[in-house]
């Protein structure tokens, strides 16, 4: 019988593709994999979710972040066109509404910038529709154009560009949702199950040890943030990263603005249930989570400057998580140099919640198909780290 017992656990221990992490983009790949047929196992040592991505603001914002390197632009710009089928998908799939509110972005001015006035389409916008058109072009907002979407913002502001396209969406319930549709495309996914060790054998992986027992397959993937590096380590691989703390407040205010603010050094983002997060802070290679008092101080002034009436909103909560950043800031997508088998998908330092559907996307392309599906992806090959080609800005 025990002999029955260990057979059976040992068959369903074997998968085609393990994960290591379950945060946002291990649970988008797992899902994204069992909807294609694989049979999946998704580890995570604590609970789903509860690392840096919970603590995330959730903004999908390509264009306000102003992302210099012109691949990581086209990913980010990608992941956005698809987050309305995918966001739509899961909700259908699992009943729960992941909260994708692409309602815009301003970037508030003090002056109206002359040299982008040139590229600022003076067209209105008629898009108090939850998914407006998809355009990459800023239209320029004046503050009667503002009070309207119900902003009313502070004297030093004369106007704004206002993204249509972008927003944002809730980590906390689109991780629940990935969650659901992934346990109900058939992956296994597992809480309090940490990866000890990967097994290797001959320059192939086999499997994943966690202290309590052994889950074997030709694929797995270290999508495990900021502990992907350890992982990758014990294989052999350099893959390095390091943390970039973040620290993000909660508000409760009954202000009816829709639209995202991303202001210089502070975004305030409205959510449902009246709640407004206030974000967030960076600070490189800080590994705790408390909060600072000062930091709480330097957003709330920053954030109240651009948006008086926060002055009445009331006190929630605050916190703080660890961004997984990388030497150049571009994450690591691909198979692991030298070890047959083993990808990476981390490093998304402070755009997974973006980056997840086409990170999913591309990662699971690439696994089934062999070869790499966008050509841009060649920039987040791990193998730069060991070329030195990489461009250091950490
Ligand atoms: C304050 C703040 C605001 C942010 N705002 C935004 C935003 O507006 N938009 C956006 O796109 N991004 C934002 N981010 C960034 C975003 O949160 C991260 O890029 C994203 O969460 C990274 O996801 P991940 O799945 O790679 O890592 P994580 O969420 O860290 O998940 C990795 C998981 O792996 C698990 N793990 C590690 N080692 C093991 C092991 N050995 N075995 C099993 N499990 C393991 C961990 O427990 C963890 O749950 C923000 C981050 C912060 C801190």
């Amino acid at each position: 019988m025990e002999k029955e017992t260990r057979g059976w656990l040992q068959q369903e221990n074997r998968y085609d593709v393990i994960l290591i992490g379950g945060g946002i983009i291990g649970l988008a790949i797992a899902y994204e994999a069992a909807q294609q047929g694989a049979k999946v196992a998704l580890l995570e040592r604590n609970q789903f979710a509860k690392g840096t991505t919970c603590a995330a603001a959730g903004m999908l914002a390509p264009t306000a972040e102003r992302f210099e390197h012109p691949s990581l632009r086209a990913f980010a710009v990608d992941s956005l066109q698809l987050y309305r089928t995918w966001a739509e998908k899961i909700w259908e799939d699992t009943g729960i509404d992941p909260e994708l509110r692409l309602r815009g972005v301003i970037i508030p001015s003090k002056e109206i910038p002359s040299i982008e006035r040139d590229h600022i389409s003076h067209r209105t916008t008629n898009s108090p529709d939850l998914y407006p058109p998809l355009t990459s072009h800023p239209t320029w907002f004046d503050k009667n154009k503002l009070r309207e979407r119900n902003l009313e913002l502070g004297d030093s502001i004369v106007g704004a560009e206002y993204l249509a396209n972008e927003g944002h969406i809730s980590p906390t319930k689109l991780s629940e949702a990935l969650l659901e549709a992934a346990r109900r495309a058939g992956a296994h996914c597992l809480e309090h199950e940490e990866a000890k060790e990967l097994m290797l054998n001959d320059g192939r992986i086999t499997g994943v040890r966690t202290s309590t027992t052994t889950f074997t397959a030709n694929q797995v993937v270290l999508c495990s943030g900021l502990d992907s590096e350890q992982l990758a380590r014990s294989a052999g691989v350099h893959l390095p990263h390091y943390s970039v703390k973040g620290e993000l407040l909660v508000l409760r205010s009954k202000a009816s603005f829709e639209t995202v603010i991303y202001g210089e050094g502070v975004y305030i983002v409205p959510k449902s249930q009246q709640r407004i997060y206030i974000g967030a802070t960076s600070m490189s290679d800080q590994y705790d989570r408390y909060v600072q008092a000062g930091s709480i101080m330097n957003l709330l002034e920053q954030a109240c400057a651009y948006l008086p009436e926060l002055r009445s909103a009331h006190w929630e909560q605050a916190w703080a998580g660890l961004r997984p950043c990388t030497p150049d800031h571009l994450p690591y997508i691909g198979p692991l140099p030298g070890v047959h088998g083993l990808w990476a998908a981390s490093g998304h330092y402070r755009n997974g919640v973006l980056l997840a559907p086409a990170t999913a996307s591309a990662l699971v392309d690439w696994m089934n198909s062999g070869s790499m599906p966008w050509a841009y992806l060649n920039d987040f090959r791990v193998e730069r780290m060991l070329q030195g080609s990489a461009n250091f800005v950490g």
